[in-house]
């Protein structure tokens, strides 16, 4: 048996990001950056008002006070995406909404809600309030009863983005707010690493699509689903190919046919023992493979190579059949390779270990392997998390996989007793 890590060097040694490639933003997240973008311009590239309100000079209205209301003469009316030019003399503002260019000459926008178009009665009375509305026509004046800051409510050029700024720099994991910010600097397109084309096909004899009937002796294949799945959410573009016998040409035909038209392979089944174990067989043919023992619970069986047909060579995972223990190993050896080839740095490709105390107990056998238990984890009340088992921790039992949300790595030994603690991998 080898460890963890000896078998992930392995992995690691056969896999590499292909060239990048400019891809559109709107099919870029998740992606890698292959590049550092520099804003041309600053964001925003003018002085535009945050609220709907005037735009005032703040020095006509110092003293203004619900008592001593100032009015202004509204000389024009400024909308998001129409800017004016007019410069706002004294006893002047301007209407204005929400993004539209400030007007030279002012330097404070007063939201609608704080100024008034009302008048005072002409016997001296009681002010009466008629909040203007942005959507009534300009009036002719505005009625302040308190003072304003300079700046308030104008968001400065390039409060957001100065020119120059790097927005983004190469290495980076595109999420959609970063996309936003491309977008935001002129960018509609960025080079990245493509997320790579990842084909999955399951062999066995055995298995049956899941809607079929079942006839003596077969199971449904529920290991394509479960990587196909797990391959989506990670980021990368899985490829279903299906289900192959255990028959040499078949699966030579299937690995084949993965060489012409994925960046990579994922298969399940026939990598240990059995006699009819024939990915091994046909894999040996075509490619350089490492056949491993890892000392992990599940999934100790696990291949790994490059395979070259038609001028095309692509890095073959050969996960276990058992239907734990084939997620467990695309969690701790598939993913970590498919990571390095969508262009995540050395420090970004296995999934962060957190801490988490142990309810009940993890009790295991040394056997000279880390095993990696199913287990629930939930957020305690103090910060971290608390784990149970997930129940029964065979290979085969998926149901206690997908009634778990971690995996909790119990080193060789008697396993964490109530109290303890673990590190897990919290699996999303
Ligand atoms: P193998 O690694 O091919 O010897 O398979 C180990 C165990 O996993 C056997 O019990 C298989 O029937 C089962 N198995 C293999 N492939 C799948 C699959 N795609 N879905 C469900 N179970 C499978
Ligand atoms: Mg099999």
């Amino acid at each position: 048996m080898i460890p963890l890590d000896d078998a992930r060097a392995v992995v690691l040694a056969g896999c590499e990001a292909p060239p990048p490639l400019r891809w559109p933003l709107r099919v870029a997240d998740g992606c890698v950056t292959a590049e550092s973008v520099t804003a041309v311009d600053a964001v925003p590239t003018f002085d535009n008002s945050a609220m709907d309100g005037y735009a005032v000079r703040t020095a006509d209205i110092a003293h203004a006070h619900a008592d001593a209301p100032v009015t202004l003469t509204v000389i024009a009316g400024v909308f998001a995406g129409h800017p004016v030019d007019v410069t706002v003399g004294p006893g002047e503002c301007v209407r204005i909404m929400t993004g539209a260019a400030v007007p030279a000459g002012v330097d404070a926008v007063v939201p609608v809600e704080r100024t008034s178009t009302g008048e005072w009665s002409a016997d001296g009375g009681a002010f009466t309030p008629d909040t203007a509305s942005p959507k009534s026509p300009a009036p002719e004046t505005v009625v302040l009863t308190g003072p304003a800051t300079v700046g308030d409510h104008i968001r400065r050029a390039g409060d957001d983005v100065s020119a120059g700024d790097v927005v983004v720099t190469e290495g980076t994991t595109l999420t959609p707010a970063r996309l936003g910010v491309l977008a935001g600097v002129g960018r509609s397109s960025v080079v990245v690493h493509p997320r790579p084309r990842v084909g999955v096909f399951t062999t066995g004899d055995e298995l049956v699509d899941p809607a079929w009937p079942l006839a003596p002796g077969q199971i449904r294949d529920t290991n394509r689903v479960v990587l196909l799945a797990m391959l989506a959410r990670d980021g990368f573009e899985p490829v279903d190919l299906g289900r192959v016998a255990d028959d040499e040409t078949a699966l030579r035909a299937a690995i084949t046919a993965a060489t012409r038209s994925c960046d990579a392979l994922v298969t399940t089944g026939g990598v240990s023992m059995g006699q009819v174990d024939l990915v091994r067989v046909v894999l040996d043919r075509l490619g350089d493979m490492h056949w491993m023992q890892v000392a992990i619970k599940p999934a100790k069986p696990f291949a790994f190579g490059v395979v070259a047909s038609g001028g095309r060579r692509i890095p073959v995972f050969g996960l276990p059949g058992n239907p734990v223990s084939s997620a467990v190993s695309y969690e701790l050896l598939a993913r970590v390779g498919l990571r390095r080839i969508a262009g995540h740095g050395d420090d970004d490709l296995v999934r962060p270990a957190v801490t988490a105390t142990v309810s009940g107990d993890l009790r295991r056998r040394r056997d000279g392997k880390v095993h990696f238990a199913r287990v629930v984890a939930t957020p305690a009340a103090g910060g971290g998390w608390t784990v149970t088992s997930a129940g029964s921790q065979g290979s085969h039992q998926l149901s206690v996989l997908a009634g778990s949300n971690a995996l909790a790595v119990l080193p060789d030994g008697d396993g964490v007793p109530d109290g303890g603690t673990v590190d897990i991998l919290v699996l999303d």
